[in-house]
């Protein structure tokens, strides 16, 4: 079994050669100037770290730098390396405890919720969490099914209906059954959709209301899975979910099919929304829980 660290490492093994290669080779040359800043901030923004976020950076680095005479490259990598995990800390509000609890899962198509649930369900059945899946996609014939072989291969129970069943009764369902059962949590698949389908958010209102009626302030978390490769556009989505549902964490996906996981960075920055996991890779312990310190840890090591 790997350590968490080692997990880490190797899943951002792209993104470590891209940006801390990148960085290290520029902060050699010595002195914290202009130019320095300028080649830094090429790249930061060819490992997507986005704009803004990069002049964030760059703006308290030097800074810092003045303040606290950075004299050497191994000075300006450690102000760095605060910078990173400063930005990375996100507000997080304290998750309510709450049994049962729920956690819908929401996102564009393709991105990994499924496989993402069953990842997660597989750290709650590890923790000792009695778990069920609802499959409230309903909307294609094989998401059922895929997420049953999850249930199935993790060994948690799963509510599912033939295809095209109105999800929010498979929510209401599962909720019900959850509650007979004593279940600690229940995870949510949901269909993918895009935030400008306007018949397809309110759907996933209706499923969030059925809940909420059942039981009241739930969904406890709604968890938006962005995919990371898909880089500033994948942002640009989510930016625009979280205006129109209240998304209380993001999952990563696919860190580690990436050089540009400084993505990370800007979702932290941009959405104010904490990043709860990232995906490392496609098999079942492939989903860590997020951590600002060992992330940017496991970059630098
Ligand atoms: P959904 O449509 O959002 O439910 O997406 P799926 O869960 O079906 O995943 C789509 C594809 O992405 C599948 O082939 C997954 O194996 C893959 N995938 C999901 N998460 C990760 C990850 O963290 N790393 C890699 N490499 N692949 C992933
Ligand atoms: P509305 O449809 O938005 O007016 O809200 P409702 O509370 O009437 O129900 C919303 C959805 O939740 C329904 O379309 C059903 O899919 C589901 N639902 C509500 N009550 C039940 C129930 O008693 N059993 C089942 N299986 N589903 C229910
Ligand atoms: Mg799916």
């Amino acid at each position: 079994m790997l350590g968490v660290l080692s997990k880490f490492q190797k899943g951002l093994e792209k993104t470590r050669s891209n940006l801390v290669g990148g960085i290290q080779k520029v902060v050699s040359r010595g002195k914290l100037d202009e130019e320095m800043l300028d080649d830094l901030e090429e790249t930061l923004l060819l490992s997507d770290v986005g704009f803004e976020t990069t002049e964030k950076i760059l703006e308290q680095l030097a800074e810092q730098s003045r303040k606290k005479n950075a004299a050497t490259a191994q000075d300006i990598i450690n102000l760095l390396r605060e910078q990173l995990v400063q930005i990375l800390t996100v507000n997080r509000s304290d998750i309510n405890t709450q049994k049962p609890h729920i956690i819908s899962v929401i996102g564009v198509n393709g991105t990994g919720k499924t496989t993402s649930i069953g990842k997660l369900a597989h750290l709650y059945l590890k923790d000792g969490q009695k778990v069920l899946l609802a499959a409230a996609d309903t909307f294609r014939a094989a998401a059922s099914e895929q997420l049953a072989i999850w249930a199935e291969r993790v060994g948690a129970d799963c509510i599912h209906r033939e295809p095209g069943s109105d999800p929010a009764s498979v929510a209401f369902d599962a909720i019900r059954s959850a509650k007979s059962k004593n279940k600690d949590i229940v995870l949510i698949d949901t269909a993918g959709r895009l935030h400008t389908k306007s018949n397809l958010m309110q759907e996933l209102s209706k499923i969030h209301r059925v809940i909420d009626k059942e039981i009241p302030g739930a969904p406890h978390q709604v968890l938006l899975v962005v995919d990371a490769t898909t880089g500033q556009n994948g942002l640009a989505q989510a930016k625009e979910f979280a205006k129109a549902v209240n998304v209380t964490g993001i999952i990563l996906t696919k860190l580690d099919g990436t050089a540009k996981g400084g993505i990370v960075f800007s979702i932290a920055k941009q959405l104010d929304v904490p990043v709860q996991y990232v995906g490392l890779g496609e098999k079942i312990d492939d989903l860590q829980p997020f951590d600002a310190q060992q992330f940017v840890e496991a970059l630098f090591k």
